[in-house]
């Protein structure tokens, strides 16, 4: 067993760093109060080839792996959380139109994805739908050589911003049958809605889309009739470990913030770091960002192997994203009342953590998917 990463992952973990430190991090203060999508970040990411880490060279991807992805992943999302979320969603789209897509549909869509001329945007939660995924009530009505798809999607990151939609649609009420659909902006009845206000990820572009008789033509079908459910578990699958990844590094930043400023800070005569109350928050908080960190490297790493890894996915978000929030608490705590106002990043953490529990199937979804494959 190896815990280190091999040299071409390191490599991608000091450019990463690098890139995300001195050029994300001073700017996200401001993204976060203009709620300001970071379109320049993207252009930076895709120019260092970390929009498409998980399809090959040939379609315009760099192939980097799981293990690799996760991490750049965390290192962007500890400088600008919102820049992660928008490269997660990129990567999980070109990986997804990799994997199910035909030679046109990859040809079409992976070069500009990777390339940074649109994000990717992955349209499955709907107001009558959330957890319950196959709920969906956006149908799409065979005519001819088209689908025309009508309902709506609420919640989609990236969705002002896509140069590519992957649309879950019902195509068949009984039995019932979900399929999934690639949807280009401009395309006539699909309309990009509202842009939400949020607690954090302020930059994140998270609107609804509208779909009013939308045709697309049936060469827009990704995967196989009725495979759309079978499609969007398996991105999210992926999807988990990413905001596992994105949560230890939110949280990572904040101990890290809390750390220098413990040092700094005096009260009674003498740092504050010198309490047995704050060494104990920052020892459990690192602690617990530890063995987060060893969860998402095992289902990366599972991932990388090619072989299941369902449930070590779900393990390390649940437990990733839960002591990825404990820590932004403590970060918090550790900063007094300086932790709750805007001048220090903690209180940004720990607004751009909490969605990390909802997303991508919230806590309690990851366990019920845990505990369904421990009674099977
Ligand atoms: C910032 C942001 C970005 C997002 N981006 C996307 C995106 O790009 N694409 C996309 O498709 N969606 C996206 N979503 C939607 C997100 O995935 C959903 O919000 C999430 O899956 C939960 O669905 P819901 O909000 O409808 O909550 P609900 O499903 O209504 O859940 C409400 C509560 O009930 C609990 N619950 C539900 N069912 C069960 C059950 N069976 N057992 C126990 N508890 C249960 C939930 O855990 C939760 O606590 C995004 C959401 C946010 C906030």
């Amino acid at each position: 067993m190896d815990f280190l990463l091999s040299e071409e992952q390191l490599q991608v973990e000091d450019m990463v760093r690098n890139l995300a430190r001195k050029e994300f991090a001073p700017k996200a203060a401001l993204v976060d109060e203009e709620s300001r999508y970071p379109a320049e970040n993207m252009s930076r990411l895709a120019e260092l080839g970390l929009l498409g880490m998980l399809y090959p060279v040939g379609y315009g991807g760099s192939e980097a792996g799981p293990i690799a992805y996760s991490v750049a992943l965390r290192e962007v999302a500890g400088a600008c959380a919102s820049t992660g979320v928008g490269m997660a969603v990129t990567n999980m789209v070109g990986e997804a139109i990799f994997r199910f897509g035909t030679e046109e549909q990859r040809r079409a869509y992976l070069p500009l994805l990777s390339g940074g001329k649109g994000a990717g945007a992955f349209a499955l939660t709907e107001p009558g739908a959330g957890s319950d995924a196959g709920g969906l009530a956006t149908f799409a009505r065979e005519d001819g050589d088209t689908f025309v798809i009508d309902g709506s999607k609420v919640f989609i990151t990236n969705g002002g911003n896509a140069c590519v939609s992957i649309v879950m649609a019902v195509t068949q009420k009984s039995p019932r049958r979900i399929s999934a659909f690639l949807v280009p902006p401009g395309t006539p009845g699909y309309s990009v809605g509202k842009r939400e206000h949020k607690m954090g990820l302020k930059g994140s572009d998270t609107v609804s889309l509208s779909f009013d008789g939308c045709r697309v033509p049936k060469s827009s079908m990704l995967g196989k009739p009725g495979e759309g459910l079978k499609i969007a578990l398996a991105a999210l699958d992926g999807g988990r470990i990413g905001i596992a990844s994105q949560a230890i590094g939110i949280a990572r930043a904040a101990v890290s913030a809390a750390v220098e400023y413990a040092k700094d800070r005096r009260q009674f005569g003498r740092p504050i770091s010198e309490f047995q109350a704050i060494q104990w928050m920052l020892a459990d908080a690192a602690t617990e960002l530890d063995a987060a960190q060893l969860l998402a490297y095992r289902a990366a790493s599972l991932k990388e192997k090619g072989v299941p890894f369902a449930k070590e996915a779900s393990m390390a978000k649940v437990f990733a994203t839960e002591a990825g929030n404990r820590a932004c608490h403590k970060a918090v705590q550790v900063l007094g009342g300086y932790g709750y106002i805007r001048e220090y990043p903690v209180e940004r953490h720990l607004r751009d953590i909490k969605v990390t529990t909802i997303y991508e199937g919230t806590s309690e979804v990851q366990r019920l998917v845990i505990s369904r494959s421990l009674l099977r």
